[in-house]
């Protein structure tokens, strides 16, 4: 027997079901694992990826190569199986706070999708509440549910602002995330200390120029 829980806002998660995606599905397993034949699919993808390259998959070193590629494959993919509305139901909680709450160097492990070779660096995250807040803990998991699907640093960082304007309803929200790109760095124009800035401002922050100056000036102190 379930039951129907439903919780503030537009936050929708069936405590005794498993949990609705942010696309509307509902999650069929406990966890953010692939099931069996996905993995299967991943690895013999692995295998044949070995052979294409002249490899080869039996050799000592790299029997288990294609499994534990694999697993790792699924780890770095877990977004696809998250929702922000799972993540943060717990942690909301009202608040008369109405100045910037900024959380700064919040660590990003992403992976381009074009080369399906890993970006990394750093994501700063601030929003005015109105009403609402969040534990701070909440916003580096926000953070990860996106780095940790194929992305372009542009799209992850909209997406990591539209995800909390929508969960939290807050007067802005600024994310900005810089990292460095390993497609760039280890191939091509091979430039190694190139940092790709991008930014994310919604409502005050992109509306009132105090608000965005006294965002920029709290990023560098
Ligand atoms: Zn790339």
């Amino acid at each position: 027997m379930t039951k129907n829980i439903r919780k503030a806002g537009s936050i929708n998660l069936l405590r005794t079901q498993n949990p609705v995606l942010d696309n509307g599905e509902r999650l069929t397993r406990d966890s953010n694992r692939l099931d069996r034949e996905q993995l299967e699919i991943l690895e013999k993808s692995f295998r044949q990826l070995l052979e294409a390259i002249g490899e080869d998959p039996s050799r000592e070193g790299l029997v288990k190569t294609p499994d534990r590629a694999a697993r790792a494959f699924e780890f770095l993919t877990q977004g696809y199986r998250q929702s922000v509305a799972e993540i943060i139901n717990d942690a909301i909680f009202a608040s008369d706070a109405s100045e910037i709450i900024l959380v700064k160097d919040i660590e990003l492990y992403s992976m381009c999708e074009h080369h399906l070779l890993p970006f990394i660096g750093r994501a700063h995250v601030a929003y005015i509440p109105n009403g609402k807040v969040i534990g701070l803990s909440k916003v580096a998991r926000i953070v990860d549910v996106f780095a940790r699907r194929l992305q372009i640093q542009e799209n992850l960082t909209s997406q990591i602002a539209e995800s909390l304007m929508n969960c939290l309803e807050p007067s802005g929200v600024a994310v900005v995330v810089e990292a460095k790109h390993l497609c760039m760095m280890m191939r091509g124009v091979e430039k190694q200390n190139s940092v790709m800035k991008t930014s994310c401002l919604l409502g005050c922050f992109k509306d009132d120029a105090r608000t965005r100056s006294e965002f920029l000036a709290l990023l560098k102190e």
